[in-house]
């Protein structure tokens, strides 16, 4: 056997051994066809909360309850500084030290990422894009900071992140300039707050959903450069409230 051959042969087994892991791991999702959402709960046994769950989402945010909710404490600092194509969205990885406090608790910002068209809708509006701010705790309960984006005019801080962004999945680059979290939110950061889940397999439940009712501004060709490289839309589709309420 020479060299090249061996070499294929190790290659394959790499592969195998690969899928295996896949198989064990996780199951390969989409936002359509026969792995799109109406068949997430049924592709892996741990991804069963995406059709059994009571407390899903993305939700149509509506039916408000007024309950004077607490401000959130933001404290970040400029710190995304590594971009990444998962194939089913664009992330940013988020240095340690930025938190914001809910519920007397520190959660960290370890990323943020989009959606186009919005995955929530408030009050039956849809917006163009819009962005997850993932924070955890201490013991890895989850908060997500949802921001809409309304296409106005350039986001300047966006763009140090969209120049570099990876055009094929699983790429994977660093940040010359890092990002600040703060610029791509807007200054009033009032919000709606609600229970739900992640709004992608393994769709677990428990996380604290705080969308914010002021939107950012964006340029029409900042989704353009998003929507281009996912090739499709990346929302799932609204899921139903059940006994759940919306404050505000
Ligand atoms: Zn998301």
């Amino acid at each position: 056997m020479n060299k090249t051959l061996l070499l294929s042969a190790a290659m394959v087994a790499l592969a195998g051994c690969g899928t295996a892991t896949h198989a064990a791991g996780k199951a390969k999702w989409s936002y359509s066809g026969d792995a799109g959402p109406e068949h997430w709960g049924s592709l892996h046994a741990s991804y069963t909360a995406c059709s059994a769950g009571k407390n899903q989402s993305p939700i149509n945010l509506t039916r408000f309850v007024d309950s004077a909710l607490k401000p959130i404490g933001f404290s970040y600092k400029s710190g995304g500084r590594e971009i990444l194509n998962n194939g089913h969205t664009i992330q940013v990885n988020y240095a340690p030290g930025s938190k914001i406090r809910v519920d007397g608790k520190s959660f960290e910002l370890k990323q943020f990422h989009f959606h186009a068209p919005s995955e929530n809708t408030i009050e039956g509006h849809s917006y163009p894009l819009e962005g997850h701010f993932v924070h955890a705790d201490a013991k890895g309960n989850l908060a997500v900071v949802a921001v809409m984006y309304k296409v106005e005019s350039p986001l300047a801080e966006l763009d140090k992140a969209w120049r570099h962004m990876p055009g094929r999945a699983g790429e994977k680059k660093t940040l010359p300039i890092p990002v600040h979290a703060d610029a791509l939110m807007p200054k009033r950061r009032g919000y709606y707050r609600f229970n739900g889940s992640l709004t992608t397999p393994p769709c677990t439940e428990g996380v604290r959903w705080l969308v914010l009712n002021t939107y950012k501004e964006i340029s029409a060709a900042q989704v353009k450069a998003f929507t281009k490289v996912m090739h499709h839309p990346n929302n799932r589709p609204l899921q139903p409230l059940n006994a759940r309420t919306v404050l505000e």
